[in-house]
């Protein structure tokens, strides 16, 4: 059986877990200052926060920005469900912009039209490791004078002509088990603003600066010693992963170029992209499931359905019509890629694609 996903946690992971409970002091503390500053420079940005999930940042990151009730944000439909949510918890409406059937990112002449004089701010979504086309977003931003709040939970790494994320704004990162690294749960928002860091870290603990002085309605969006210590160690492990994360995909992509019906995926000019997915098009994406269901082989489709036509934004009137976001989630098929995978493996998958696409165009 070769997985989708398998996260690693080492000796070194469980040695510093215990050393956390050890200490008695399980809760934010000293763990999570350390994580923070590591990860800030090994990100390149001023500042991180770190909260307790990817949808919390992202709530946060929207708060920070004073964005609430009557406000519009703009983001892509084709993406997990939280790159909209989080919009809808500020009391905040969600606009979608339709992707570049490409990149599969958010598109930024989509973006414009959907601007209005509510709109406030922008979430680029770096769907499946790939950074967006910033310096266009970035560019639309400044002439509207919008926020941008990246959503980076799958793009932990990437860069874009040598810019990290989070350099137009503020970028949120994710630590679910699946991604590319973890801390089991767990978020984290960097930011060159000190600014908005200190209002982040405001909101994240009941808007408490000193014990007991509530200075801004805020929430326990913390993140734990525990979580931190792990993250700590995985940090030391990330680059090491994402080389082996584009390797693999390299190499999958080797195989698979040419194959009638397969469209493999593509990498924005100037940008390093992480592969947190490999992600191909198919013309016949029923077969090709059967065929790595038979070998053993697990896949997975993100997203079956874009986000403008789930129930809860079904019943709230989204009537949108996205074509590209729709034709994609009907196409979409992401392959094994993760960093435990061996060459033997990428061909046995590759050679499943392969010969179900033969297969199926004989029929
Ligand atoms: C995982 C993910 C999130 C949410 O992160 P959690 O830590 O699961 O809350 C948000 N956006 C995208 C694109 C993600 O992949």
């Amino acid at each position: 059986m070769i997985s989708i996903a398998k996260p690693f946690i080492g000796e070194e992971e469980k040695a510093a877990v215990l050393e956390v409970l050890g200490s008695g002091q399980l809760a934010q503390g000293k763990r999570v200052r350390e994580f923070e500053e590591r990860f800030a420079e090994w990100v390149g940005a001023r500042y991180a926060v770190a909260v307790s999930s990817g949808t919390t940042a992202l709530h946060v990151a929207l708060l920070a920005y004073d964005i609430g009730a009557g406000d519009e944000v703009i983001t892509t439909s084709f993406s997990f469900i939280a790159s909209a949510n989080c919009i809808l918890y500020t009391g905040a409406t969600p606009r979608f912009a339709d992707i570049d059937p490409v990149y599969y990112t958010i598109d930024p002449a989509a973006i414009e039209e959907q601007i209005t004089p509510h709109t406030r701010a922008i979430i680029p979504v770096h769907l499946f490791g790939q950074p967006c086309d910033m310096e266009a977003i970035a560019e639309i931003a400044a002439r509207h004078n919008l926020a941008i709040v990246e959503d980076a939970c799958q793009a932990h790494g990437a860069t874009l002509h040598g810019k990290p994320l989070g350099a137009w704004g503020a970028a949120c990162y994710s630590f679910y088990p699946t991604k590319n690294m973890t801390t089991g749960e767990g978020g984290m928002i960097t930011t060159n603003d000190a600014e908005l860091a200190a209002r982040m870290r405001l909101l994240r603990e009941h808007g408490m600066r000193t014990r007991y002085v509530h200075e801004a309605l805020g929430y326990n969006f913390r993140m734990t010693d525990l979580q931190a210590a792990i993250g700590l160690v995985q940090l030391t492990r990330i680059d090491a992963w994402n080389e082996q994360r584009r390797q693999h995909a390299a190499h999958l992509t080797r195989r698979l170029t040419g194959i009638p019906g397969v469209a493999t995926p593509q990498v924005r000019p100037g940008a390093t992209h992480v592969f947190h997915q490999y992600t191909v098009a198919l013309a016949q994406r029923d077969q090709v499931i059967a065929g790595l269901t038979e070998q053993g082989i697990g896949y997975g489709i993100y997203y079956p359905t874009p986000i403008h036509q789930q129930q809860i934004y079904q019943a709230r009137g989204y009537t949108d019509v996205l074509p590209a976001s729709e034709a994609a989630s009907h196409k979409v098929l992401s392959l094994p890629v993760h960093p435990a995978l061996t060459e033997t493996e990428l061909d046995q998958i590759a050679d499943a694609v392969i010969a179900t696409v033969r297969e199926a165009a004989l029929v």
